[in-house]
């Protein structure tokens, strides 16, 4: 305790009657309180605030006041720091449990508000209630068995709730994999009949269509439905690529010409976005053996992110190198850039950072929210390659835009004949 400070008391204890009460009572008395409504926050509160005295409620839910009592034994700073059990519905041996946990001392409840401070007092001033040997070393194996006892039981509450979420994962799965497929059939007729609306001999004359005419109403209906159709595949994709049953059709594929053809179907989205994109030295890579169109899905998801995640007048650059066997394509952007924290975890499944409150499905906005999958399906593809994708960035930074570059790496060596 600092001299010139006046004594800080931490008290944990989960009923909030009693928090008052106590609190009042010696703050009247000068003391500083702090307080705590549970075992793991009491924890927390103990470390940051290092207090002179802790007074620990031993019944609580969650961790209870032994178990918080004994890790606070091991922390730095708390080792001789007074603890003091409260106890309501006294039982035999609960004196001696209290201080073979690690307490220095044991208070009744209810509180008898006149005798708590000179209590206080005295443990602050360096007063502890003693155990005999053979007391402690009896309530120790009690205390050992009862801990793994605990430990025990939640270990199968946390197998069974594991159990549950995994349940609740394949549903929602399931339910994924379900809805695509359903939706599937209706938009491919759809699509089908807007398509033959659009070659239909007088509608295709119309060079520039009267708006809210026939021709430019298809026209309007066809790329939505587009667009509809690329969310299902993207839905269809991560089933396929979560249930391990992605198929590849290998063929010997240039990396050069599968770039190129992304950026050819990708080039109408970053029109009016004044974004250059570059490719250096792809022509020189190996042709390796992959499925084309798979591999084409992934530069098309890596390019797209760069448009959306670079401002305006920015910089898109593809390049690539080969290293002991492996062909390293990098896909880099002076775009807003990524923390580290989330440069694992934006892999996964509808991760996305930007708050979906705000989504726009625009895929060409500079910002323009996706459904947080383009990144997971790439991830699927590229490991079905027996690849491997990850990403570098400094951070995120939305004005001083310190970019990111995405490295697919590819193997090569047993591809070649
Ligand atoms: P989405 O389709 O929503 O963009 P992705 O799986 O492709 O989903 O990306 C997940 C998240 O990763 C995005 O929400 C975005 O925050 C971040 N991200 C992806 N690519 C980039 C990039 N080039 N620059 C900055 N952030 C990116």
């Amino acid at each position: 305790m600092q001299s010139d400070q006046t004594p800080k008391i931490l008290y944990v204890e989960d009923d909030p009657g009693s928090r008052t009460l106590v609190s009042r009572v010696l703050r009247s008395n000068g003391y500083q309180v702090v307080l705590a409504t549970d075992g793991l926050s009491g924890i927390r509160t103990a470390i940051a605030e290092q207090p002179d005295l802790v007074l620990m409620d031993i019944n609580m839910g969650g961790l209870d006041g032994y178990e918080v009592t004994t890790r606070l034994r091991s922390m730095p700073g708390l080792e001789k720091t007074p603890i003091v059990a409260l106890t309501a519905n006294t039982m035999a041996g609960d004196r001696e449990r209290a201080l073979t946990a690690g307490c220095d001392g044991y208070i009744p409840k209810p509180i008898d508000v006149d005798s708590l401070p000179r209590q206080v007092r005295a443990y602050l001033s360096g007063w502890r209630e003693q155990l005999s040997e053979s007391q402690r070393s009896l309530y120790l194996e009690e205390y050992s068995r009862k801990l793994a006892e605990r430990l025990e039981s939640k270990v199968i509450e946390l197998e069974e709730a594991n159990r549950a979420l995994q349940k609740l994962d394949k549903m929602k799965s399931d339910f994924i994999a379900l809805a695509a497929h359903e939706l599937r059939t209706p938009i491919t007729l759809v699509y089908g009949y807007t398509r033959l609306l659009l070659v239909n001999d007088t509608l295709k004359q119309e060079e520039q269509p009267t708006p809210g005419g026939l021709a430019d109403l298809s026209r309007r209906i066809f790329s939505a439905v587009n667009r509809l159709n690329e969310v299902v595949n993207d839905l269809l994709n991560i089933s396929l690529i979560e249930s391990n049953q992605i198929e590849l059709d290998l063929t010997l594929t240039s990396i050069d010409e599968v770039v190129q053809e992304a950026i050819a179907e990708l080039s109408p989205l970053g029109e009016g976005r004044d974004l250059s994109i570059e490719l250096v030295g792809l022509d020189d890579l190996p042709p390796i053996k992959a499925d084309r169109s798979q591999l084409r899905q992934v530069f098309w998801n890596l390019l797209s992110n760069a448009v959306k995640y670079t401002p305006d007048g920015g910089r898109i650059r593809v390049w690539g190198r080969e290293t002991n066997g492996t062909l390293d394509v990098i896909v880099e952007d002076t775009g807003i850039g990524i923390e580290a924290e989330e440069q694992s975890r934006i892999f996964d499944r509808f991760y996305v950072l930007e708050d979906t409150n705000y989504h726009r499905s625009s895929k060409t906005a500079f910002m323009g929210g996706g459904m947080g999958l383009g990144l997971s399906i790439a991830r699927g593809i590229v490991e079905a390659h027996g690849g491997h994708i990850w990403v570098e960035s400094e951070g995120r930074d939305e004005r001083r835009c310190p970019g990111s570059r995405f490295h697919v790496l590819l193997p090569v060596s047993n591809n070649r004949p």
